[in-house]
């Protein structure tokens, strides 16, 4: 029986590869015997390791299969071929790795996350029913809000900045200064680097204590 954290290393074959929106894709693995606490990650290797990418696992600790939600970065590496993988292709990745996991699941959360951040979130609701969840989703277009049916069951606050939308208007950062935070609140960041940045200087004007501001950084957002 493997214990949390060891990292196991597997030849995965992929069971779906959908587009889901413009540029967003899911891709399911088989599991195998992967043990992995939600918000963790794998990574899936490429044909060097100047390939190899992080991805948070978007499925729950009790689902059969491993989810990962991508955004295809045309000039980048790896997700060109990830895109290529059809059902029954095999990919290298191991795992778990990562701690961006649920401190406290009995303590009200707040989940705030720029695209393809939101894929812990969809990880926690799977595997914590009823987590006390606001869930604020940063896009750009309304099609990128992955995952929205499942998050809506929740307080969800989705954040459109361009393209036509009757949903709100704005950045994450224009939204979170009108939240209602219960005490105790705990609040996780996924995303890019520079929203995370914004919000967790947001939060400590705000009063919240950085003890309980957790984050996971995926990208830079304006390097390209
Ligand atoms: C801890 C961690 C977890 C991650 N989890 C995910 C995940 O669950 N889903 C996911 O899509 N990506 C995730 N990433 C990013 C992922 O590892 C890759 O960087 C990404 O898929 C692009 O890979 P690439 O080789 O095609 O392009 P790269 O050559 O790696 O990237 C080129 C540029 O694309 C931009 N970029 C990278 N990732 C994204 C993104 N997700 N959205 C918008 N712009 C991006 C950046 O500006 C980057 O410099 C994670 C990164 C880290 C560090």
């Amino acid at each position: 029986m493997r214990a949390m954290n060891d990292v196991n290393t597997y030849s995965a074959e992929v069971m779906s590869n959908d587009r889901i929106s413009p540029f967003g894709y899911q891709i399911r693995f088989e599991r195998k015997d992967l043990v992995f606490r939600s918000g963790q990650l794998i990574s899936i290797h490429g044909d060097s390791p100047l390939e190899d990418r992080s991805y948070t696992i978007a499925s729950g600790e009790g689902d059969a299969c491993i989810d990962v939600l991508y955004k295809l970065i045309p000039e980048g590496r790896l997700t060109p071929k990830l895109v290529t993988l059809k059902p029954g292709d095999r990919a290298c990745i191991s795992g778990p790795y990562g701690q961006f996991v649920i401190r406290d699941a009995l303590k009200p959360v707040v989940f705030i996350a720029t695209g393809t951040g939101i894929a812990p979130c969809r990880s926690y609701v799977r595997t914590y029913g009823d987590l006390n969840l606001t869930v604020v989703h940063g896009v750009r277009r309304e099609e990128e809000l992955f995952y929205r049916e499942e998050l809506s069951k929740y307080a969800y606050y989705p954040c459109v900045s361009q393209g036509d939308t009757d949903l709100f208007k704005g950045r994450v950062t224009d939204l979170i200064g009108n939240l209602t935070v219960s005490d105790g609140t705990h609040f996780y960041l996924c995303g890019a680097y520079e929203m995370i940045f914004d919000v967790q200087s947001m939060l400590q004007k705000m009063g919240v204590s950085d003890a309980t501001i957790f984050t996971e950084e995926y990208y830079y957002q304006y390097d390209l």
